[in-house]
C-alpha cells in the first residue's frame, strides 16, 4: 500500500524498531490468528502482545503462518506481574519464547513496576532480565508504566538504564514530564493506547483537524504521536481500520493541528488506564 514503508527507530543498543506496530490487548484468543495475520500480510512488521493478554500462542502461529521471516518482524512481549520472582520470571519466559514459536524475543519488558504480593522487587526483576538479554534470548529489554523515580532507582542500583518505557500516551495524556526524562537518558518511549481506546474521536478540535486534513479522527491522533517520536501499536480487530491505521506517512500536521491537539492535554485526568502507582494486581 502507498503509504509503506514504515519508519524505523534506533535503540540505545543499536536494534532498528518500526515505529508504528500492531497492539493485542483484549484481542481474544479467537480472532487473533487471523487478526496478526492480516496486519502482517498489510505490511507492519511490530507485533506488541504480553503474557497478561493470553494470546502469545495465536501470535505465535499467526507469525508462522505469515511465512514472513522471522528477523523481519519486531516482537515484543511483557513479563506478567505474578511472575517477578527471578525463578517465575525465567520460567515464564521460557514459556514465552515456546509459545511465541521463536527462541528470541526482539523486546522484553517488564509490565508493571509492582513489588508484588508475590514478593517480588523489579530491581531484583530488572536483573533478571538482563540476563536474557545478556543470553541474547531478548535482544533488548526495557520497561512498561514506569515512572520517573522507578527509573532512577533501577539506574541507582544496576547502573544500567533500560532501553524502552512502555506507557500510556495520547492527546489527552500527553506525559511530557516522563518523555522528557527518556530524551535526557535515551529511552525510547513507546506511547500505548495511542488513540487514547477510542475515547478522543468526538473531540472537537480532532474532528475538524481530521476534515481540515482531509484525513480521519484516528489518523490525525496517530499522527501526533508519530510526529513526537513516539513509538506506537495501535490495536484493532477490524479490518478497514488497521488499513487506516497504516496510512498515516502520506501526511504531516500544520502547525495550527499540533497546536490543537498539544492543548488537549488533560494531565492526570486524561488517563484512560491504571495509575502505575496504584494499579491492582491482575
Ligand atoms: P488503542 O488506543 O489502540 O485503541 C483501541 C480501540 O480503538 C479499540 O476499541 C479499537 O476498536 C478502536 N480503534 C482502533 N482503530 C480505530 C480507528 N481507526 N477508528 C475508530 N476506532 C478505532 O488502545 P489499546 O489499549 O489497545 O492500546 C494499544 C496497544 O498498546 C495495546 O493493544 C497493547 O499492545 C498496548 N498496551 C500496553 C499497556 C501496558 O501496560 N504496557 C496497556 C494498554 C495497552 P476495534 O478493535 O473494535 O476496531
Amino acid at each position: 500500500m502507498s503509504a509503506l514503508p514504515i519508519p524505523t527507530l534506533e535503540l540505545s543498543n543499536g536494534y532498528q524498531i518500526p515505529q508504528l506496530g500492531f497492539g493485542t490487548y483484549k484481542i481474544s484468543a479467537e480472532d487473533c490468528v487471523d487478526t496478526v495475520k492480516y496486519a502482517l500480510d498489510l505490511g507492519i512488521r511490530h507485533i506488541d502482545t504480553a503474557q497478561m493478554y493470553h494470546n502469545e500462542a495465536e501470535v505465535g502461529r499467526a507469525i508462522e503462518e505469515s511465512g514472513i521471516p522471522r528477523e523481519e518482524i519486531f516482537l515484543t512481549t511483557k513479563l506478567n506481574n505474578d511472575k517477578h520472582l527471578p525463578e517465575d520470571a525465567r520460567r515464564s519466559f521460557a514459556q514465552s519464547l515456546e509459545d511465541l514459536r521463536t527462541d528470541y524475543v526482539d523486546l522484553f519488558l517488564i509490565h508493571w513496576p509492582l513489588p508484588t504480593l508475590y514478593g517480588g522487587d523489579f530491581v531484583q526483576t530488572w536483573r533478571t532480565l538482563l540476563e536474557f538479554e545478556q543470553q541474547g534470548r531478548a535482544r533488548t529489554v526495557g520497561v512498561s508504566n514506569f515512572q520517573i523515580p522507578h527509573l532512577e532507582r533501577l539506574m541507582k542500583e544496576t547502573g544500567v538504564m533500560p532501553a524502552v518505557n512502555q506507557v500510556e500516551i495520547h492527546p489527552h495524556f500527553a506525559n511530557n514530564q516522563l518523555r522528557s526524562f527518556h530524551l535526557e537518558h535515551n529511552i525510547l518511549t513507546e506511547a500505548w493506547s495511542p488513540l487514547a481506546r477510542g475515547t478522543i474521536f468526538g473531540d472537537e478540535k480532532v474532528i475538524s483537524a481530521a476534515k481540515r486534513l482531509g484525513k480521519t479522527p484516528a489518523q490525525v491522533v496517530l499522527r501526533w504521536g508519530i510526529e513526537r517520536g513516539d513509538v506506537l501499536f495501535p490495536k484493532s480487530v477490524t479490518p478497514d481500520r488497521i488499513k487506516e491505521n497504516l496510512d498515516i506517512f502520506d501526511f504531516q500536521l500544520d502547525e495550527q493541528t499540533k497546536a490543537d491537539l498539544d492543548s488537549l492535554d488533560k494531565g492526570e485526568d486524561g488517563r484512560t488506564g491504571s495509575h502505575p502507582d496504584t494499579m491492582a494486581l491482575l
